[in-house]
């Protein structure tokens, strides 16, 4: 291994393959080397068992120390642990503290996404954690004091190590100021965010220089603020920038995979700053040799090892997350839908569905933006009638994007839309599902979006397909701006070559996952119960697409009019004489005149053959209700159907009918034992029309 010079750093991305399972680590740990050791993790995000995962982690951990010491080890998380997967969200938290505490993490800052369960909940899993908790710049106002130590230390024979928290004002965005604020609205707790950044170098600076004076031989920083440009002036290069005494920095928050990059500090010292991406991408190897003065960082981006304590303890855990999992949360009076029901076949990437309705209006209602937009690639699966389960909805969202919100003027809206549109009928994943829009998509029109070599949006060459946009009441303004709420994978990651928004301006960030915005909007905005309001599987006329077949039946509808027309004087003549013996055979006789007439009048018209059948067969069919409509009495044939628990009539319609609406017409037929068509009783017996 080379050294390097304290001040003179160079890093080394590893790639560690160990074959080592268990805890054996014999051999080397007679003798350590008096090198301190910093194993540093960030932005885990529920991922427990990912790559290496905390069972692997901790069997790293044990190895170092079986290496170095097991006083030369310290284990350190830069925040986002509890947040990003179901795991966290149903256990609001726990279960992921749990788990770290069982690996045996030291120290910890804590992330954005620490705050997401809202304060009280963030206290107690704060509590609840058995490392010491560090942050410089999170300020109880009503004290005007730090809420946490603004750096801690660990002594290692006579060498001093100091770490200093930082966590990122970008919170205030990401969960929702309301948070930090009592019901009157006055601030209770600060990040110290302010327009220049000056707060929060500030707060570092003091915990630097108190660490210093406690002695401290090397500062450390362990920050949640990411390098992304939407966090600036809190981006982790501007803090080093703006403060002296760091040696290294350890970061999180922007998911970068940093293997080592020099940033030099405000008296031009250089620091080191290194950060392991997300979701156990890497963990990071810092070992500081206090004798040569060396500080040495690795990435370690693979590791077979496993911890078999830790991962039966994961295992209890995901044990006791499948009884969660399947918990009732809310309750759907209709089918929310990917797919025709009748067919089998899937819509939710090639036309409305209800569930896109759903999932749109709930990025829209979350968010409060002039519109929502969800890509039908990332809505999953239906959820049936009746319960709803935790699991159901994680079904429906299973990638967990964090939900955002973006400004963008009207075009880029259009571009999306017509992106999304451009292989209708076909399917496409990135097709929109939306709320607080209406479009019109017009087949006929030819796709003309010109998309890169990796299938991103560049221009649209010709006639847009996608038209009558509407924004609520108002007609789209290409001009103007909107609020659009969706999330990261289209709007940051332009998934589905959504690379329109690589200029938008960010308005809220990583604020929750897709299933969370979900389950949220059914419970808070619908009242638990998903309801008539999204009755009809597809949808209630937010998108219309317009295909050949509309104009061929438009133009066959103009020539049916005209053929009735002229049938129909002819046909009057002929009832006139012969209709006074009014019985079957007469009408009979009459249906097969129609027929004739009707053959006869086609071949005049035209020479489309499909054309002439498919008038023939109308001509047919009119003749056969004719004569059954005239036959005595019309039989209603109708099944008895009992009652169960968790029928409705909308269900029954969607069922046995083929069409939720038509819940009025079973109504129609049952009044006589049905009160109130909002709440048949289990056990009463309707009538159902038996229909072909
Ligand atoms: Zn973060």
């Amino acid at each position: 291994m080379e050294i390097f010079m304290k001040r003179n750093l160079v890093l080394m991305a590893t790639m560690l393959m160990s074959a080592l399972t268990g805890n054996v680590y014999a051999v080397e740990s007679a003798e350590t080397t008096g090198e301190i050791v910093i194993i540093h993790t960030n932005d885990i995000h529920c991922a427990i068992e990912e790559n290496m995962g905390y069972a692997g982690l901790a069997a790293y951990k044990t190895e170092m120390e079986g290496i170095y010491g097991v006083d030369n080890v310290i284990l350190v998380d830069a925040g986002d642990a509890v947040q990003g997967g179901p795991i966290g969200i149903l256990s609001t938290g726990e279960y992921i503290i749990d788990i770290m505490n069982e690996v045996g993490y030291d120290i910890f800052v804590p992330g954005n996404h620490e705050y997401d369960y809202e304060m009280p909940r963030f206290i107690e899993l704060m509590d609840m954690l058995e490392s010491e908790v560090i942050t410089s710049n999170f300020i109880d106002m009503s004290t005007n004091e730090p809420m946490f130590d603004t750096y801690t230390l660990t002594k290692h024979n006579d060498t001093t190590i100091a770490y200093v928290g930082v966590t990122t004002p970008d919170t205030l965005s990401t969960t929702s100021p309301t948070y930090f604020q009592d019901e009157d609205g006055n601030i209770m707790y600060s990040f110290c965010e302010d327009f220049t950044g000056e707060g929060v170098y500030n707060a570092v600076q003091d915990a630097i220089d108190a660490a210093v004076s406690a002695g401290a031989d090397y500062v450390i920083g362990i920050g949640h603020l990411g390098v992304s440009d939407v966090s600036s002036p809190w981006r982790s290069t501007d803090v080093i920038a703006n403060t002296s005494g760091f040696d290294v920095f350890l970061d999180g928050h922007s998911h970068t995979v940093i293997e080592g990059e020099i940033v030099e500090d405000k008296d031009g010292n250089e620091v080191l700053l290194a950060q392991t991406g997300a979701k156990f991408e890497s963990i990071g190897k810092l070992v500081i040799n206090p004798d040569l003065g060396t500080i040495t960082s690795e990435l370690i981006m693979e590791y077979d090892g496993t911890d078999d304590d830790v991962q039966a303890y994961i295992d209890s855990i995901n044990q006791e997350f499948e009884v969660l999992l399947n918990e009732v949360v809310a309750k759907t009076d209709v089918v929310l839908a990917t797919a025709d029901p009748q067919t089998g076949n899937r819509t939710i990437r090639n036309q409305e569905t209800n569930l896109g309705n759903l999932a749109a209006d709930g990025y829209r209602a979350l968010l409060g933006t002039d519109i929502g937009l969800v890509n039908g690639g990332g809505i999953r699966a239906d959820i049936s009638i009746g319960d709803i389960s935790n699991n159901d909805i994680i079904n429906v969202h299973p990638f967990g994007n964090n939900a955002m919100s973006v400004l963008v003027s009207g075009q880029v809206i259009l571009d999306a839309l017509e992106m999304g549109a451009r292989s209708t009928p076909g399917e496409n994943g990135g097709f929109l599902q939306v709320s607080g829009l209406t479009y019109t998509i017009d087949t006929t029109v030819e796709n003309s979006v010109v998309v890169d070599e990796s299938g991103a949006f560049v221009s649209v060459d010709g006639e847009y397909r996608v038209k009558d946009v509407m924004i609520g009441e108002e007609p789209l303004d290409l001009e103007k701006e909107y609020s659009v709420a969706s999330h990261d994978y289209m709007l940051v990651y332009f998934g589905d070559g959504m690379a329109m928004f690589k200029d938008a301006t960010i308005l809220r960030e990583k604020v929750m996952a897709d299933n969370e915005v979900l389950i949220n909007y059914i419970v808070n905005d619908l009242g638990g119960i998903v309801g008539d309001e999204y009755s009809d599987i597809n949808g209630e006329g937010r998108i219309t697409i317009i295909s050949d077949e509309d104009l061929e039946e438009e133009l066959d509808e103009e020539l049916d009019e005209e053929l009735d027309e002229e049938l129909d004087e002819e046909l009057d003549e002929e009832l006139d004489t012969e209709l006074d013996e009014n019985n079957d055979s007469i009408l009979q006789l009459l249906a097969t005149e129609i027929v004739t007439e009707a053959e006869l009048v086609v071949e005049t018209e035209t020479n489309d053959e499909d054309l002439i059948n498919n008038l023939i067969n109308e001509l047919f069919a009119t003749a056969e209700e004719l004569i059954s409509a005239d036959a005595s009495e019309q039989i209603q044939d109708y099944f008895f159907y009992i009652i169960e628990d968790g029928d409705s009539l909308c269900w029954l319609a969607q069922k046995y009918l083929g069409n939720g609406n038509l819940f009025l017409e079973l109504y129609e037929l049952n009044k006589d034992i049905i009160e109130d068509y909002n709440k048949v009783k289990i056990g009463t017996t309707i009538r159902i029309p038996i229909i072909d």
